[in-house]
C-alpha cells in the first residue's frame, strides 16, 4: 500500500471563480480528483478533521479514503453521501447535480440523460428523483451546484456566505439529509 500524507489545511481548497457555465463546470469537475477534492473542502472545510478523536493528520489510504494517524480509525470523503455506495464515476454525479440545480424550469429525465449519456431511462429518472429530493426549496435562492467559493456571475444572490452557499451544495450532496 502506498500512503500518501494528506495535503496541509487549505492546500485541497478549490480556488477560482465559481463556475458561471457548463464550460466552467466541467473545467474543474471533469475529473475524479477535482470532485474529490471539493467534496473534501465540504466536509473539512479547515482541514481533516478526525470525527472519532478530532486529530488533524491523516494518510490518504485510497484517493477517497483517510487513516487518522493518531487513533488509526478510516473515514471517507464520500461517507455519508449519496454516492458513497455509487459505482458511477464522481464527475457523472456532479455534472447530474449542476444539471438538476441549474434548471429554470425544472429538470426533466428526458434532458438529464443527454446531459449525462446514460443509456437507461429508469437510471436517469431515478437518478432525477434522488437529486429532487436532495434540493433545498426548489425554484428559491440557490439553484446552482458548486457554488462555495463563488462570485456573483452565478445568479446566486451575493448576500448568501459562502457557508450558507456550502450548506446548500452539502445538502445537494446528502449530507445533512433532505430537512
Ligand atoms: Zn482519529
Amino acid at each position: 500500500m502506498h500512503l500518501t500524507q494528506v495535503a496541509p489545511t487549505g492546500s485541497m481548497a478549490p480556488s477560482g471563480r465559481l463556475p458561471a457555465n457548463l464550460q466552467q463546470f466541467e473545467a474543474r469537475f471533469s475529473t475524479e480528483e477535482g470532485c474529490r477534492a471539493y467534496l473534501f473542502q465540504l466536509r473539512w472545510p479547515e482541514g481533516f478533521r478526525c470525527p472519532h478523536c478530532g486529530s488533524g493528520k491523516a494518510w490518504a489510504v485510497r484517493a477517497t479514503l483517510f487513516q487518522c494517524s493518531n487513533c488509526g480509525s478510516q473515514t471517507s470523503v464520500t461517507a455519508d453521501t449519496r454516492f458513497q455506495d455509487t459505482r458511477k464515476p464522481l464527475s457523472l454525479w456532479f455534472r447530474a447535480m449542476w444539471y438538476v440545480t441549474s434548471q429554470k424550469n425544472g429538470a426533466s429525465a428526458l434532458g438529464l440523460q443527454r446531459v449525462l449519456g446514460l443509456g437507461s431511462y429508469r437510471t436517469t429518472w431515478s437518478w432525477l428523483h434522488k437529486l429532487r429530493r436532495a434540493m433545498v426549496r426548489p425554484g428559491r435562492g440557490i439553484r446552482h451546484f458548486g457554488s462555495v467559493g463563488g462570485n456573483d456571475r452565478t445568479g446566486i444572490p451575493e448576500q448568501l456566505s459562502v457557508a450558507t452557499r456550502a450548506k446548500a451544495d452539502a445538502r445537494v450532496l446528502g449530507y445533512l439529509g433532505t430537512a
